[in-house]
């Protein structure tokens, strides 16, 4: 940068150089115009009166001189350029003088003279260079114009002796401090006048000068730099050769001159320069100085960068720091990892972009929560990755102001805590479910500590049970509960440690005192180390009165049923004993009285018989009813599509020339029963529809089942007489018949023990109308037995046990 404005500076200080020097010919230029307008001026006036004084020389014909002498005189004083006028003739003598010392003197060898004599310079001034006075010996400068005849023939010399002051005064009001020096020359090269004045010195020539050799020959005015003749200065010069006379003016000023308002500028550029320059390599140290401090600072900044860097890079622990706006600029290997991604993926990115949208207001909330004083925020999310687990972080937050206290951006650290979270978790949730399990839980719960039955955690139900508030039931210890002894308790705990018993059968003493019966079912468990039971008391006192109640009524109920079955068979038993005298007698007494009774005695004789008789089925039948499910016969596995087909064989059903007609659509589902029983069960109902037979039809029968929710449901069918839905539950009812026993025989007590079959073997029995039905003149009737079926699965052989 230096060098660079040393140049410029270089560049401008030598072009103002050259406009200096420009300006410096310019101003000699001007000068060498004006000297050389006077002197031309001055010499034109000589060479007027050299021409005047030719003319009257040669009108008077050289005979008058004095009057010649007198003009001459005249002319001489009135130009102040003149000292001396004087005639030559042509062999060299002077004879017209204004200077009389002169005259007769022989100017002959004069080199003007000679020059003249011999033709050059017709018509012509010309300037010698400054001579001796042949009379006076004083220098001067000669101004001659050769005198030539009428007839072209030379006649003399006519001279001028010129002041050689003029010359001078005509340099010096040209002269100025910077003009110093000025010569005027005639065209030989002699030197008529020179300022500064020095002392005139005759003979003196500036012909081998540069003015003369180089610059005249070329152009009779010009400009040029040369070393000078006088004193060898370089010098700026210009110069002007007179038009019409042999004479050149030159004024000259020493380069150093010419260059002394720029020098004093170029000093003070240079100086200002040095000074500048010096500045900037002050500035440029001190600088360096900076540089290498920042250097260093950036170094060591780069060092510990490097440092934290490798920190960073060492840790799990995710570290990423980004912008307000959570544009991420750095990050580590593990944040990357993290993502599963490649750093520069994520250069550029926002994070926030990363994290489900329901969350990003409340992040951008917290983050602009932080402040220069409280920079720090610690908080624990949920990270959603795709195809990833959840995981939970625990994320750091420090925001980072810059000098100003402007928020430049954020660090976060990221530690992955979602093991421990997870276990933690899993024992609030375990605490949790503990606490649903144990505390909200309507059983009474006890948590017994085996080893010394302290009661080390109950619930509010056990509290409510015993009478005591939670806190004091824990604490407790279960022998201040139970009514054993602590031994026995003891005992009875090892055993349920041990596995041995599924309950025990306490009795608790409740805070009231009252004494309650109470099944406890513990399991033992170890958490930490230790053995816990966990125990859950039900109060049975309750249930252990409805089952004394209930053992006491069943013992009741067999006792009853076995005086009910003792009176049934007394009563089937030994009634049929005079029922059968009663008979026998009538009989005995019919026989004798044969012939001597009339019909209404035989009729009446014939009804008491059949009282009896009907009076014995009816026992009968009560007996039968009665043994229905006294539990005496074996039970199996019945099917009942067997027991129908049974059936119908011992009522001839199956005769093919019988004329009722019977369709069994198996199969029917097995039952566990009494086989006796469900074969009467069919037998009777099979009976009935043949019995109940419409008049017009022969019976048509038909056995089936369907499936009915959770039921088999099988059935009897008729085409028979059918039943008024009035009856359906009469008809069930012991001894209730619908029909006389002269329409249809029987004792109204066959749809009872069927009834009771079906109880027995837990089913449930009801008649239905088939379509069309009614009293008379239906389509017939049906029978429905619904017997629960084990599983939902149909199937041919449904094990139902009834047991
Ligand atoms: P019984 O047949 O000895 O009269 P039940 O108890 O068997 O006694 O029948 C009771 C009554 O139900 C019968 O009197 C009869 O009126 C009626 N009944 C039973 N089965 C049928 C049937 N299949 N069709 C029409 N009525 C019937």
């Amino acid at each position: 940068m230096v060098l660079g404005i040393w140049l410029s500076v270089g560049l401008l200080v030598w072009r103002d150089r050259a406009d200096s020097l420009r300006a410096t010919g310019l101003l000699t230029e001007s000068l060498t115009r004006v000297v050389s307008e006077r002197v031309d001026g001055a010499l034109h006036g000589v060479d007027l009166v050299l021409q005047e004084v030719t003319a009257r020389h040669l009108g008077q014909g050289g005979r008058d001189r004095a009057a010649l002498t007198s003009f001459m005189r005249t002319r001489s004083v009135a130009f102040f350029e003149l000292r001396n006028l004087y005639i030559i003739d042509a062999d060299g003598i002077v004879r017209t003088s204004t200077l009389d010392s002169l005259l007769g003197v022989d100017l002959s060898r004069r080199p003007y003279f000679q020059d003249m004599k011999a033709g050059n310079g017709r018509d012509r001034m010309v300037v010698t260079g400054p001579i001796p006075s042949a009379a006076t010996g004083r220098i001067g400068v000669l101004a001659a114009r050769p005198i030539i005849g009428r007839l072209g023939t030379f006649e003399g010399v006519v001279v001028a002796v010129l002041n050689p002051g003029f010359f001078n005064e005509s340099l010096s009001g040209v002269m100025s401090p910077d003009v110093d020096r000025s010569v005027i020359a005639n065209a030989a090269g002699d030197v008529l006048a020179r300022l500064p004045e020095m002392e005139f010195d005759a003979g003196k020539s500036i012909r081998s000068g540069p003015l003369f050799t180089q610059h005249l020959p070329k152009s009779r005015s010009g400009t040029f730099i040369a070393e000078s003749t006088f004193d060898g200065k370089p010098r700026l010069a210009s110069y002007q050769a007179l038009d019409r006379y042999p004479v050149v003016v030159s004024i000259g000023v020493t380069v150093e001159a010419a260059l002394r308002r720029w020098t004093f500028s170029a000093i003070v550029v240079s100086v200002g320069g040095v000074m500048f320059t010096l500045l900037v390599l002050v500035i440029a140290v001190l600088l360096d100085r900076r540089n290498r401090a920042e250097r260093r600072a950036s170094a060591a900044l780069a060092a510990s960068e490097e440092r934290y860097r490798l920190l960073v890079e060492g840790q799990k622990d995710i570290i990423h720091r980004y912008l307000p706006d959570t544009t991420l600029v750095a990050f580590n290997k593990a944040y990357a990892a993290f993502f599963d991604t490649d750093g520069d993926a994520l250069i550029g990115k926002k994070w926030l972009d990363f994290v489900p949208k329901e969350e990003h207001a409340e992040i951008t909330e917290a983050l602009a929560s932080m402040t220069a004083k409280s920079p720090t925020r610690e908080d624990r999310r949920r990270v959603l990755r795709p195809g990833k687990p959840d995981c939970w972080i625990e994320w750091r937050t420090t925001a980072q102001f810059d000098g100003q206290g402007n928020l430049a951006g954020y660090q976060t650290i990221g530690r992955d805590v979602t093991d421990a979270f997870l276990a933690q978790q899993a024992t609030a949730e375990r605490e949790e479910l503990y606490s649903q399990i144990f505390h909200r839980n309507p059983a009474v719960k006890l948590l017994v500590d085996p080893t010394t039955g302290l009661i080390v955690d109950a619930n509010e139900s056990a509290a409510m049970f015993y009478g005591y508030p939670v806190d004091t039931l824990k604490g407790m210890r279960i022998t201040e509960i139970n009514t054993l002894s602590p031994d026995q308790v003891k005992v009875e705990m090892e055993a349920v440690a041990r596995q041995e018993r599924l309950f025990l059968r306490f009795k608790h003493r409740l805070a009231s005192g009252t004494i309650r019966d109470v099944e406890v079912y513990s399991s033992p468990f170890h958490v930490g180390g230790r053995a816990y039971l966990s125990s859950i008391v039900v109060d049975v006192t309750e249930r252990n009165r409805f089952e004394a109640e209930l053992a006491s009524k069943s013992q009741e109920l067999v006792r009853s049923n076995a005086d009910l079955e003792q009176f049934a068979y007394v009563a089937s038993h030994d009634l049929r004993q005079p029922l059968r005298m009663v008979a026998s007698y009538v009989t005995l007494l019919s026989r004798s009285l044969a012939g001597s009774l009339t019909a209404d005695q035989e009729d009446f004789i014939g009804f008491a018989v059949a009282g009896v008789k009907r009076m014995d089925a009816l026992i009968l039948g009560v007996l039968d009813y009665s043994r229905v499910g006294r539990g005496n016969e074996s039970r199996e596995m019945v099917d009942l599509g067997e027991a129908a087909t049974d059936a119908a064989a011992n009522l001839g059903l199956d005769q093919p020339d019988g004329e009722a007609r019977i369709e069994i659509h198996g199969p029917l589902p097995a039952i566990m029963g009494v086989k006796v029983e469900l074969v009467r069960l069919f037998q009777n109902l099979l009976g009935n529809a043949v019995k109940y037979r419409h008049p017009d039809r022969p019976p048509r029968l038909s056995v089936g089942c369907r499936r009915d929710g959770g039921d088999w449901v099988v059935w009897v069918q008729d085409n028979g007489i059918g039943i008024d839905p009035q009856y359906f539950d009469r008809i069930f009812m012991m001894f209730q018949r619908l029909h006389g026993e002269t329409e249809y025989e029987g004792t109204g007590i066959g749809l009872s023990i069927c009834q009771k079959i079906v109880r027995t073997h837990g089913g449930r029995l009801w008649v239905e109308s088939v379509e069309g039905g009614g009293e008379g003149g239906g389509e017939g009737s049906r029978f429905l037995m619904a017997f629960p079926a084990v599983d939902g699965v149909p199937g041919l052989r449904e094990l139902v046990d009834f047991s």
